[in-house]
């Protein structure tokens, strides 16, 4: 029947609008900003940069690789890549962005670059109440407006987040294991040219 829905829409509507008189479940909203429906996991809106340590500059996990930069389709990341490198949060000399701004006026929030980051280093953020007068300053996020600790970030994604930092520590355990066998194999090395005729064997008379 034409107009079926909306029909099924206004009865749904007015069941809860006369039952939340009677039954607190039927009342569907709230008196924001004084009260606020918890935001589920996977709320998303805007962008950020995720550091890890307590120092954004020196913890952003961003490289500057440009990856997002080139897939963002309406072009709204704009990155300057640095000349030199610095040690990041685990001391590993990285590139990493002397520019990075995010024009969220024109983001259309579809984490398209979240999902082509290697580096785990961009994430959506939940924080909706960007509203501002300043149509051009107000809405162009530069490096340090985006970047937010992973401690945030485990805040409002804590399940997202869990199984980056797993999949983070055992890349770095993986790391150490590989070093401390290249260290062992060297000191090994080292040994055996330090005593001649090691492994030779001794002809008995
Ligand atoms: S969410 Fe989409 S539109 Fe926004 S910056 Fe990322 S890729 Fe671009
Ligand atoms: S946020 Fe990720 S994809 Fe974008 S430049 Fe940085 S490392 Fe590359």
């Amino acid at each position: 029947m034409i107009g079926e829905g909306i029909l099924k829409g206004l009865a749904e509507t007015a069941r809860n609008f006369f039952g939340s008189y009677v039954n607190k479940d039927r009342l569907t909203t709230v008196q924001f900003p004084e009260e606020r429906l918890p935001q589920i996991e996977a709320t998303r809106d805007f962008p950020f940069l995720v550091y890890d340590g307590t120092d954004w500059q020196q913890g952003l996990r961003c490289v500057s690789c440009q990856i997002c930069e080139k897939e963002c389709p309406p072009k709204c990341i704009y990155i300057e890549k640095s000349k030199d490198k610095k040690p990041d949060a685990t001391g590993k000399p990285q590139s990493y962005p002397t520019t990075f701004n995010i024009d969220i006026s024109v983001c259309m929030s579809c984490q398209i670059c979240v999902e082509v980051c290697p580096f785990d280093a961009i994430k959506m953020d939940v924080a909706f109440e960007l509203s501002t007068d300043d149509r051009f300053g107000g809405l162009l996020l530069n490096r340090e407006q985006l970047a937010k600790s992973n401690e945030y970030y485990n805040k409002i994604h804590p399940t997202e987040a869990a199984a980056v930092d797993a999949a983070f520590a055992e890349e770095r355990a993986k790391a150490e294991a590989k070093a401390r066998q290249a260290a062992e194999a060297k000191a090994a090395a080292a040994a055996q040219t330090l005593t001649p005729g090691a492994g030779e064997t001794t002809r008995v008379q």
